[in-house]
């Protein structure tokens, strides 16, 4: 029989397989390298690893390993399975394994056997001996007697006998840290791979890792992992590459994490854990038991295993300061180390373990919910510390603390600081004031260590309410916060899909001096990504289970990013919110931190009537309440279900909120944050339920649909005959609670698109079905019982004690809708509906009865019979509604088509007729769907100017030199937020127009070309001074872009714009010095980019004419052809808005001049708020 004879390891294919595998011999599949094998027959069965794997780097022995070994030498060996032959191994002893190669050059063996699991080795005949496991036996054959027996002492060593390393316990599988099956490239079947502190072992099977028999294990302290593509991974060593195929991407980053991991525990230095391990009983976990721990915690002096130390984290940093003995090297200095030599686990628990049940006692396989339970009673409550003599008296232990300190007493400290002593008490001493100070004056430097990392601890405290865990430990000011969390990688898009469980990573996260960071694992030096506090605008908190994780944050960041994490633990999730917001929101909007917020952060904004500077403020929105704090000024509270006007403008990048006497603008500085707010503000501002508060409300809580009813009625239905007792069609009245229900602020009733029957039955519904109803169940048959009263006084004052106990809510909107009905039966020689047909339809109606008997109809007969006493109205101003009410109707009755007046929270605003003078002064109030044409007809009309066909009337937007005419169709509004404090809105006709739409008749495509003057603003020094000339330039123009060439044969262009982007003014200011006076101004926008960039140049022309046509080709290619309404006046004047007549809800714009004259303006309207409607007779 031959030996084999070791090959040259470049030239051959390692075999990873052990021997006593022969398998696919005839396999076809067989890889096709297995033909290079220049080993013969026994082997052949054996799986290889293609030649790739290896490295050509030369190969030497690790040095780290041979520390380690035993015994190491030449022997024969005998594949079990009754096989004859022996081939020649180089096997090794270590500790743990026994392990054999196919030459003393291998850095990775055939085949091993952990020593845990070796039960007997004995000698079998000549120069032969067995290695028995409990289910294999593996026979070797030395060169000789001496060195058989040698080989059989130092096994017979470390398989039995007192030297039992503790990281292996007898007879049971090594724990791993992750494990399972991994395809490696080239082999056919997977292997099972194990990840265990710093090395990967490799398994034929999971049943081999069971009985500690594998094929090769790999040190992680010379290994490299690196993705290779999506489900693949190298782990590289200096000797041999091995590729791994994982089962899926999200099991490959697994894999690669663990076996990262395993680096990091390779790598970290043991220096320190040697050290401290000097100290027997440190050698076990201070709180499980568990052999070898290397985490520690600083201020309460114990050497915890890792999985406590998980728990011990979960506790924060102002309870246990867990740092790692191997990785946090910075932090052991040589008196800590020295402390926890002094004292050790042993000495430590005597104080902290002194009263544990043993019911309560860990062990090192305790599930982690135990440990938690069991590390938050020892440490947080001090559940089992020993109490010391002087506890509960503060004087007494502080004395005794600063005596103390004096000497080496180091448990007397711990357990007086734990029992209460302050740390930073004073010692009366001018020299030495506090402990620490004392202590080291003293030269007791181990005093001042302990003392040093308790100086913000807190102290234990029994909590009598069992569900401790629920409690929120704030961090200390400077917020630290570490921890694993769940990330997906960042995105450049909101989060609009449920992210699965798959798509996370877990990831080691620290909050540390104002940087989030996340790393790979907690071992890990260098982060995968980090954020400033600073770079943090936006922090949202997702709605339980919106993912794969049950709780999940969002992070927004300055450069619009978004990063989401997840967790499964609620109170880590809570924590981690409050901890990031605490580093990113200013001290002065502290107040918001307090809030159970769903999404936290800083936005630009302007307010009140300074419109031309934005501000930064500091938002936080929680329910449906936004909380505000503006630069300088205190925190201020919005109710967005009761504002007036909620809207997004100028393409989506303000978001506007008009509540009473406000209106706040808030700017998209940036995309994704922003459009997070908007999303988030406009579902908050939405109705939240059937009950009559949680309905979105005006300002003067009422429910928006119940106001929008009644105005809506008020203004068209007050002369419908059996108006609120003839029905609506069914199912235009469901369609209009629908719309109510999904935005009441958002739904503007009209004449002519609703019906009067559907919009009254729409209220009569709406309160038919309120949850509780308006009267509230508690209390509706109290104001039914009152009806039996034969005495009106007594009557009027028992309604009214009711009326104080409603709700805010309930008794403003009855309030409101009582008026209302008071109004109705006023006018019932018009509408036919007097006190008593009102009582019988409303009184079912509100008090949800079936009406078969008059008492809820009698009640509201009350109510409205006695409406001005029972809510003490002011007659004056009851009369002065009623005046209203009759000017509508008879304004109604003289223009049939007439518009109801707008809804509420408008802008007033300063518009001139045809000049810029006081005299032509008009006090407008603009709604945000108030057009050009609107406007200018509004204005006419007021004025009583009679519009012609072909006048054209526009409004203009006039900036001093420059103007322009908006086109009929242009929103004003925001015209009106952009305009600069020198420009004015104002009336005028167009006298171009029609010479403009006579020459685009003319044209068969809209396009023009020709030469211009061209001038641009050019900024000296950043000075923005105006600068350059005008040059000729040949322009082309088509309806996507305007291009600019030198000359008329240059075939690229200069420049090139975007028609639809230009904003284009008449006139040139003067200072310029146009070179002729047909000049158009160009303003160039672009707000596609971050910055907003305003660009301004000139054209000049020669003739009018040729000015013109430039002009109406512009105009006609930016509004499509459509430069003048078809139907002209008429439609204009129909669904114009007119101004309301309430002015409870004004907001007000300055479009010119100061506050004052803007105030002014506006108390002249408001006084005399018929002169309006006056005006338009
Ligand atoms: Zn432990």
């Amino acid at each position: 029989m031959s030996l084999q004879v070791p090959n040259h390891p470049k030239k051959r294919v390692c075999s990873l397989y052990s021997d006593d595998e022969l398998l696919d011999e005839d396999d076809p599949d067989f890889p096709p390298w297995q033909t290079e094998r220049i080993v013969n027959l026994p082997e052949s069965g054996s799986f290889s690893l293609p030649d790739s794997g290896r490295l050509s780097t030369p190969v030497k022995e690790d040095t780290s390993q041979l520390s380690s070994v035993i015994k190491m030498g030449w022997l024969d060996k005998n594949p079990p399975q009754g096989a004859l032959y022996y081939q020649r191994r180089w096997v090794k002893l270590e500790v743990d394994y026994l392990r054999y190669f196919d030459n003393e050059k291998e850095v990775y063996s055939k085949g091993f056997i952990s020593t845990a699991f070796i039960t007997s080795v004995s000698s079998v005949g000549e120069v032969k001996f067995e290695v028995a496991t409990k289910n294999r036996t593996f026979i070797f054959r030395a060169e000789n007697e001496d060195e058989r027996n040698e080989w059989l002492t130092e096994l017979r060593n470390c398989t039995g006998g007192p030297k039992r390393p503790l990281t292996l316990i007898s007879g049971s599988p090594l724990t791993p840290d992750y494990s399972g099956y991994l395809e490696l490239r080239g082999l056919r079947s997977k292997l099972f791979t194990v990840v265990a502190s710093d090395k990967v072992l490799l398994y034929k099977n999971a049943e081999d890792y069971n009985i500690g028999v594998g094929i090769t294990f790999i040190d992680m302290n010379v290994g490299n992992v690196k993705d290779s593509d999506r489900r693949s991974f190298d782990l590289t060593t200096p000797y041999r590459i091995f590729s791994f195929i994982a089962e899926s991407e999200q099991s490959r980053e697994q894999w690669v994490q663990a076996m990262r991991n395993a680096i990091g525990e390779a790598l970290s230095n043991s220096e320190v854990v040697e050290q401290i391990w000097t100290e027997p009983s440190n050698s076990f976990c201070a709180d499980c038991g568990a052999p070898k721990p290397d985490w520690a915690t600083i201020n309460l002096c114990v050497v915890i295993c890792k999985q406590c130390a998980g728990e011990h984290r979960g506790l924060g940093p102002s309870i246990s300061k867990v740092r790692s003995l191997k990785m946090d090297k910075k932090i052991w200095t040589e008196e800590l180390i020295q402390v926890f030599l002094k004292l050790g686990n042993k000495r430590v628990n005597s104080f902290w373990a002194a009263n544990v049940p043993p019911s309560e006692a860990l062990s090192p396989s305790s599930c982690s919910e135990d440990r938690r339970r069991f590390i938050s009673n020892k440490y947080r409550q001090g559940k089992y510390r020993k109490y010391h003599a002087l506890y509960g008296n503060q004087t007494e232990l502080n004395n005794a603390l600063c005596i103390n300190v004096q000497c080496s007493d180091l448990l007397e400290t711990l357990s007086l600081i734990f029992c209460g002593a302050d740390v930073n008490c004073s010692t009366g001493m001018a020299n030495c004031p506090s402990p620490e100070s004392l202590a080291s004056a003293h030269s007791q430097p181990l005093q001042a260590e302990l003392i040093k990392h308790n100086l913000n601890t807190e102290l234990p405290q029994l909590q009598t309410e069992p569900d401790m865990d629920l409690k929120y430990y704030p961090p200390p000011p400077c917020v630290s916060y570490e921890g694993y969390l769940f990330k997906t990688a960042s995105m450049g898009r909101a989060v609009a899909e449920r992210k699965m469980k798959e798509e996370f990573s877990r990831r080691w996260c620290m909050l540390n001096d104002g940087t989030f960071s996340y790393y790979e694992h907690d071992k890990s030096t260098n982060p995968n990504g980090t954020l400033k506090a600073s770079e943090i605008v936006c922090l949202a908190v997702d709605a339980p289970e919106k993912h794969g994780y049950d709780f999940t944050f969002e992070l927004y960041s300055e450069s619009e990013r978004i990063y989401l994490f997840g967790t499964d633990e609620p109170d880590s999730h809570k924590e981690w919110v409050k901890c990031i917001a605490k580093t990113f929101i200013p001290a002065t909007a502290e107040p918001l931190l307090r809030l159970s917020f769903e999404r936290i952060g800083r936005l630009k904004c302007k307010d009140g009537l300074n419109l031309q500077k934005s501000k930064v403020g500091w938002f936080a929105l929680a329910g449906s309440t936004l909380h505000v704090y503006l630069e300088n000024s205190k925190g201020e509270e919005i109710h967005l279900r009761k504002l007036n006007e909620l809207s997004i403008q100028q393409d989506n990048e303000v978001l506007v909120l008009v509540e009473k006497g406000r209106t706040l603008y808030i700017e998209g500085e940036r995309k994704l944050d922003f459009a997070g707010w908007c999303g988030a503000i406009q579902a908050a501002a939405g109705s939240g339920g059937d009950t009559l508060s949680q309905q979105q409300l005006t300002d003067t809580d009422i429910p928006i649909i119940v106001l929008s009813c009644i105005d809506y009625i008020t203004q068209c239905g007050l002369t419908s005959e059996g108006i609120y007792r003839k029905s609506g069609v069914n199912s235009r009245v469901a369609a209009l609670c629908d719309r109510f229900r999904r935005d009441a602020r958002s739904l503007r009733l009209k004449e002519g698109e609703h019906q009067v029957d559907d919009v009254s039955n729409t209220l009569k519904r709406f309160f038919r079905e309120l949850e509780e109803g308006l009267f509230t169940s508690e209390y509706a048959y109290s104001w039914l019982s009152i009806t039996a009263l034969q005495d009106e006084n007594d009557k009027i004052s028992e309604y009214k004690a009711l009326l104080d106990r409603l709700p805010r809510v309930n008794k403003a909107t009855l309030q409101a809708l009582i008026n209302h009905l008071y109004c109705v039966q006023r006018f019932s020689e018009l509408n036919q509906m007097n006190l008593h047909n009102l009582a019988i339809v409303f009184g079912p109606t509100l008090f949800q009865t079936d009406g078969k008997d008059y008492t809820a109809g009698r009640a509201i007969e009350d109510l409205i019979q006695h409406y001005t006493l029972i809510f003490e109205v002011d007659e004056q101003q009851l009369d002065r509604q009623l005046k209203e009410i009759k000017a509508i109707i008879q304004m109604r009755e003289g223009h049939p088509k007439f518009p109801k007046p707008g809804g509420n929270g408008h802008f007033i605003c300063t518009v001139y007729l045809e000049e810029l003078k006081d005299t032509a002064e008009q006090h407008v109030k603009i709604p945000g769907s108030m057009t050009a044409a609107e406007l200018a007809y509004e204005v006419l009309d007021r004025r009583n100017i009679p519009v012609k066909d072909k006048d054209y009337w526009s409004c203009w937007e006039v900036c001093e030199e420059i103007e322009r005419p908006l086109h009929y169709q242009e929103r004003v509004l925001p015209i009106l937020h952009s305009a600069g404090n020198e420009s004015h809105l104002l009336i005028k006709k167009q006298p171009a127009m029609d010479a403009m739409i006579n020459y685009l008749a003319t044209k068969l495509d809209v396009s023009k070309n020709g030469m211009m003057k061209f001038r641009e603003e050019r900024s000296i020094l950043g000075l923005g001074l105006p600068s350059g000339n005008f040059h000729d330039r040949y322009f082309i123009l088509n309806v996507t872009s305007l291009r600019m060439y030198k000359d008329v044969r240059s075939h690229r262009p200069e420049r090139e714009w975007v028609v639809k982007s230009l904003k284009i003014y008449l006139g040139i200011k003067k200072k310029l010095r146009p070179p002729t006076c047909w000049g158009l101004t160009v303003v160039c926008e672009s707000k596609k980019q971050e910055k907003p960039e305003r660009q301004q140049w000139y054209l000049c022309c020669e003739t009018q004419s040729e000015m013109r046509e430039w002009y109406a080709t512009f105009l006609s290619i930016q509004n499509d052809g459509n430069l003048w309404s078809q139907d002209g006046v008429q439609q204009n004047r129909v669904s114009r808005a007119l101004p309301d007549t309430r002015h409870g809800n004004v907001s007000l714009i300055p479009l010119r001049g100061s506050e004052n004259e803007m105030r002014n303006s506006v108390a002249a309207f408001s006084q005399d708020a018929l002169a309006l409607l006056r005006d338009l007779r």
